[in-house]
Order: structure tokens, then sequence, then C-alpha cells
């Protein structure tokens, strides 16, 4: 029934810039999509930003650009185009904020719905004894954060980066330093409410239509849009210790980071990342940093070889600040950094959690911005972490001058197992990003050619020697490997489809299904 997606106009990380396709290959428009009765508006015109993502590397045009006014534009459009039978060939995506980096968000000759147009329900926060805030699928993280505050709380869990929309992120993860105690944001969420595959509004929770809740979160756009969903909040801490940490040796780090996790009343936040070959790393420190120790700081000599940083956050309010100093300090004097390599700072919690934000808007105002971006990340089980770290570190990357490469781990008994999202089987488990950016032009180690193949060469020791390691914000070319990834899940995710996107209509720029009449 639902066959993988060759896709002709994938231009699958060619390094000549993106190209269209040719206006031949766009189906002439069926009239009534044009006279659908909406709140909202189609574009026919001018909507080649759609066909783009921030990866930079694929272009799919679209057929039409839906901005919707409500749920029963998206369920309108979505029913008609179920309706219109095999011969149009069209699909349908949603389009978050457009920051997935493979095509995940286009509909090649579609119809992409651009989600940040929908703006119901108007984000509302409820207090009480479970505080959540009802928002609309297209909301950026952003913007519930600054409304949360205003009732002094916010979401638990996160991802690094707030310009993301919620229907976005629902449907991979959304991964950050909090998931190692709160679990990643699939599973922070009451309730949704989900246009399917056939054009049916239904409202979902892990109580009702909980099948269809489970199968959307982390989904992958496969079963359903969703268009709203009420979000699990916390109290909202005013200030943030952000403390930054360095290593020598990988297997001390990783302990260290191992131990914070398991520990009960750790820091509220743990990351980490890696630095391969950089010289004079302390003097690029970030200047809101604090050296505890700068002239210590200041004899230590990185020497091009490879290091580790351990970044932690301790929340806590005003006038609580000196238990949280003494509790930094307990929970510092148990690890094992480079004593002269202490960095730390005080910050607002949205000066914290938008902060990759600021180095953003440091880039775009040096053109660096809007670059290509071939990333590549892995969910890598512990029993793997020292090896691959070794072999990729040591071996295969001979530097990160082009991107930041996080490494962190969290518990797997603290994500919920019943979501699409597939982890490593483990009880704990990395997160490990690599996060370059290409500019054309470039050249040796900076090229994308360079990148693509150092990434292929890592996903290569995963798939023969450290077996176990899963994608996050996957992408693959052919149904095998997809059915390789998903292991065991597969079978129920197959099923699903056949339920709530029984023609393959939805989210095609994931090439998983193909369009079925
Ligand atoms: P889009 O790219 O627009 O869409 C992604 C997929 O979701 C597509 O298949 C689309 O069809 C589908 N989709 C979008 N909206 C909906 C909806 N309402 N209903 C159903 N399906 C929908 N991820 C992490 O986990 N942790 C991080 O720390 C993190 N940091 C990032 C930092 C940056 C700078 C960037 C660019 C990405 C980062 N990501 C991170 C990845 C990010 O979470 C995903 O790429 C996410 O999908 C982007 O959200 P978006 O709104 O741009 O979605």
């Amino acid at each position: 029934l639902l066959s993988c997606t060759p896709d002709s106009t994938d231009l699958s990380y060619d390094s000549s810039p993106p190209q269209e396709i040719s206006s031949s290959s766009v189906p002439s428009t069926p009239l009534s999509l044009r006279t659908l009765p909406l709140d909202g508006h189609f574009n026919f015109e001018g909507i080649q930003y759609a066909a783009k993502d921030f990866g930079g590397s694929y272009y799919n045009l679209p057929f039409a650009v839906l901005h919707p006014k409500s749920v029963s534009d998206i369920s309108s459009t979505v029913k008609y185009v179920f309706e219109l039978g095999s011969a149009s060939g069209l699909t349908v995506a949603a389009r978050g904020h457009g920051h997935s980096v493979q095509g995940q968000s286009q509909a090649p000759n579609g119809v992409v719905i651009h989600m940040e147009s929908l703006r119901l329900p108007k984000m509302q926060v409820h207090d009480g004894e479970s505080p959540y805030v009802d928002v609309s699928g297209g909301e950026l993280w952003i913007n519930i954060l600054h409304e949360t505050l205003k009732h002094g709380l916010a979401p638990k869990s996160w991802t690094d980066y707030l310009h993301l929309t919620v229907g976005g992120t629902l449907s991979n993860a959304g991964i950050s330093g909090q998931a190692f105690q709160h679990g990643p944001q699939i599973d922070n969420v009451y309730e949704l409410e989900v246009v399917t595959g056939k054009g049916e509004v239904v409202t979902c929770s892990g109580k009702h239509n909980a099948d269809l809740f489970h199968a959307v979160l982390g989904g992958l756009g496969q079963f359903g849009i969703i268009t709203r969903a009420k979000i699990s909040l916390g109290a909202a801490p005013e200030r943030v210790k952000w403390i930054r940490m360095l290593y020598h040796d990988f297997s001390m780090f990783s302990r260290d980071q191992e131990h914070l996790i398991s520990r009960k009343n750790t820091f509220d936040y743990i990351e980490g990342f890696v630095n391969i070959n950089k010289t004079g790393i302390l003097n690029k420190w970030r200047s809101s940093f604090k050296q505890s120790d700068p002239l210590q700081a200041s004899l230590f000599k990185s020497e091009g070889k490879v290091l580790y940083c351990l970044e932690v956050a301790l929340y806590f309010n005003p006038h609580e600040s000196n238990v949280m100093s003494k509790k930094v300090d307990e929970l510092l004097s148990e690890l094992s950094y480079i004593r002269s390599t202490l960095f730390t700072s005080e910050v607002s919690l949205v000066d914290f959690l938008d902060r990759v934000h600021l180095s953003e808007m440091k880039l775009r105002a040096k053109g660096l911005r809007d670059v290509l971006h071939p990333w590549l990340n892995l969910l890598v089980p512990k029993s793997k972490i020292s090896d691959f770290a070794k072999e990729v570190f040591g071996n295969i990357l001979q530097g990160n001058s082009n991107g930041p490469i996080l490494i962190y781990p969290v518990n797997k008994s603290k994500w919920n197992n019943k979501t699409s999202l597939v982890t490593p089987d483990e009880d704990i488990f990395y997160m490990v990003a690599f996060l370059p950016s290409a500019v054309p032009s470039a050249s040796g180690t900076e090229s994308l050619e360079h990148i693509l193949a150092q990434n292929e060469r890592i996903k290569s020791l995963c798939s023969t020697v450290l077996l176990g390691i899963k994608q996050y914000l996957s992408h693959y070319s052919t149904q095998e490997e997809w059915q390789t990834h998903f292991g065991p899940q597969w079978e129920v995710f197959v099923q699903r489809k056949s339920e709530y996107d029984p023609l393959a209509i939805l989210a095609p720029g994931q090439r998983i299904f193909q369009r079925t009449s």
C-alpha cells in the first residue's frame, strides 16, 4: 500500500546552489482548490520561500501555500486533497518555521500549510495544580516563553533554540539539556488537536484517542497536522547560574555527565560540547562568562587537542542566591574538570533559554546565517559512546571550526516509550549533534563536500560497527532504511499510517511513504 518516495526534484545535497524545478512539471491548478471556501487564503505565486529550509540544500517548489485562519481551513484543504484522488498527486506539508535541514517541511508540487498563520486558539495560560498553556500548533516557543512568564510559569523541556514552532518540534521530539529529567518536549504535552490525513479534526490525549496522540508525538508529521497543543508548565525561576568547564579526557567528562544526570538534586540543565584542534580556546570564550581563576586560566594551553566542555545550569530566584551558591559548590566538588577552566555567568531565564538566537543574530549580521547546514544528529547508547568518541573525535573529524558539536546524556526512564520517537535500547543514551555551516564557496575542510564525506563516514561507522545508534531528525532515501531505523516499531508505524493517513498525503518531505490512491 505505502511505498517510499524516490523524489526526482530532490537535489540531495548537490553542492551547486539549489535550483527551481521547471514550471512544466507543476500540475495545473485544480479549479476547486482556488474556490475552496476559507477563512484564510491560498497563495499560488511568490511562494519560493516554502521551497526552501534552514538546511539550504533542498528546493522543492509547492503548488500552493495555504495561510489558514482556522482549523477548518486546514481540515477542508486536507479533505479536498484526500477526495481529489490519485490523479492529482497532491500532497500536503505543514510548515512550521521551516527549520528542518533536509526538505522535511517541503511538498514538491503539493500544498504547504504556513502554520504560523494559524493564530487560534489565542494563547492562554491555565494556572492550577497542573498548569498548562493552550497554544496553536504554529506558535513559536519564544512567544510561549514570554507569555507564560507573565504568570510566573514556563514549559519544563526546551530545545536549544526557541524560534521553532510547537508542531515542528513535537513532530520530532524537542531535546535539550532539561530532557534528562523531564523527557523531551513530546513528553510534556497534555492534549493535542490534530487534523488527520483524511481531514478529520480529532482531539487526543494519553487517555482519549491515545493511539493517535502517541502516533503524532515524534511522528514526523505522518499521521496528522497538530493544530493545537496543551503544554505542561512549571514554576519559572527568575535567574540562571550558567557554568562551563573543560576536560582533556573523554572518560572523565562522560563519567561526570552521567553522574550529574543520575544524581538526585542536581543541575536543571546539563549539556556539553566538543572542541577539536582549536587553539586559543580560552580567549575566544564568551565574553559574558567570568573565569573563576583568570591567572591560572591564562596559563592553560589547549595546544590544538580535543577538549570537552561540560555545560550546566542551575535555576534560582534572587532570594535563594546563597542556597544556590552552596549547591553549585557541592555539585562542582564532585567533578573532575580542569580546575583552572571554570567559567560562570548569571543571566535571566529568557537570556539563558534564548541564547542561540543571540549567536544567530551575530551570524546574520556577518551574512553567515543563510548558508548550508549539513547537520547530523545521533542518539548514541551509553555502551557505545566511548568507542564512538575515540573514532569520531580522535580520527574522523579533523576539526570543528565550522560549527558546534554537542554531546550530552539523558535518562531513558524519563522518556515516554509510547510515542513514535525511536531511541536506543539502553537506560542512558547520548544526544550527539554535529551542527556545521558551509559557505557555498568554501574549500578544503570547510567545504560542503568535506563535511558530507565526514557525515557519511560517521553514519557508516554507526551502521557497520557501532550498532544501536539512532539518527534524530532522521533522513533516509529508501524505505528499507526507514524500516531499519524504526526496527520493531516499524510495523506499528505503518499500521498507524494506514489508519490516519491512508493515502500518504501528509509530510512527503520526510520521504517515508509515497502518495497512493
Ligand atoms: P519545520 O521544519 O517547518 O517542520 C518539520 C517537520 O514537522 C516537517 O515534516 C513538517 O511537515 C512537520 N510539521 C511542522 N509543523 C507541523 C504541525 N503543526 N503538525 C504536524 N507536522 C508539522 N531540535 C531539538 O530537538 N533540539 C534542539 O536543541 C534543536 N535546536 C535547533 C536549532 C536550530 C538553529 C535549528 C535550525 C533546529 C534545531 N532543532 C533542534 C531542530 C528542530 O527542532 C526541528 O528541525 C524542528 O522540526 C523545526 O521546527 P519548525 O517549526 O521549523 O518545523
